[in-house]
C-alpha cells in the first residue's frame, strides 16, 4: 500500500521506505560487529515488530534464530494502559541465550520494561534491544536500549507494521495518523 492511498488519514510522512532501508542496514552492521561469533536468538513482539524482524533479518549477516511474543498493551486506542499480559509465549528456552530483542516502537516504555523482567527472569546469556521507533518525550520509564533506528516526536504514528485498530500495517514507510481518524 503506498501513502496515496491513505494520504487523507495522515498528516506527515514521517519516515520513508528508503531511509528505513538504510537506517536498518547502519544497524545491522553495528550488531554484526557486536555480536561476531555468536548464535543471536531475535525476539519479536508481535505483531508491530513483523516488518523489522523481517528486514533486519534478512540484512543481517549473523546466524540467528527467531521467536516470537505476543502481549497486550493498547488494545484498539492510542493510550498506553500499562497492563501487559502475554497472549503468546515463546517456544524457546532462553537459558544461556544471547537475546536481541525487537521492537517497532517504544513510546512510554511500560511494555518493555515488563517484557524486559520477564525474560530476564528466564535466564538468557544476555539480553538488548533493538527499536526501529523511540519517542523520548514519552518516556515513562529508563530503559537501555542499544540499537534505535529513529528518535520520533510524540505523535501516533502508522505504518511498517504499526497499526491503527489493524490498519496501515502495510504502509512501506512510517507517517503521523491524523488525529481525526481515531478521535
Ligand atoms: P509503550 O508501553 O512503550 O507505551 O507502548 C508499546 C506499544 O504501544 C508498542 O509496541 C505499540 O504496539 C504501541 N504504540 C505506542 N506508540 C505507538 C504509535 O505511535 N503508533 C502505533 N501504531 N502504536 C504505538
Amino acid at each position: 500500500m503506498e501513502f496515496t492511498d491513505v494520504n487523507d488519514d495522515l498528516t506527515e510522512i514521517l519516515i520513508t521506505e528508503e531511509q528505513i532501508r538504510s537506517r536498518l542496514a547502519e544497524l545491522c552492521r553495528e550488531i554484526e560487529r557486536d555480536y561476531a561469533g555468536k548464535d543471536v536468538l531475535l525476539i519479536g513482539v508481535l505483531k508491530g515488530a513483523v516488518m523489522v524482524m523481517a528486514d533486519l533479518a534478512r540484512e543481517l549477516k549473523l546466524p540467528i534464530t527467531m521467536d516470537w511474543m505476543a502481549v497486550s498493551s493498547y488494545g484498539s486506542g492510542t493510550a498506553s494502559s500499562g497492563v501487559v499480559r502475554i497472549l503468546k509465549d515463546l517456544d524457546t528456552d532462553l537459558s544461556g541465550k544471547t537475546v536481541l530483542i525487537v521492537e517497532d516502537i517504544i513510546d512510554s516504555g511500560l511494555t518493555l520494561s515488563w517484557l524486559l523482567a520477564n525474560l530476564r527472569s528466564r535466564g538468557p546469556e544476555s539480553i538488548e534491544i533493538c527499536t526501529l521507533l523511540r519517542k523520548p518525550e514519552a518516556a515513562r520509564v529508563d530503559i537501555d536500549v542499544k540499537y534505535v533506528g529513529f528518535e520520533i516526536p510524540n505523535q501516533f504514528v502508522v505504518g511498517y507494521g504499526l497499526d491503527y485498530a489493524e490498519k496501515y500495517r502495510n504502509l512501506r514507510g512510517v507517517g503521523i495518523l491524523a488525529p481525526a481518524v481515531y478521535s
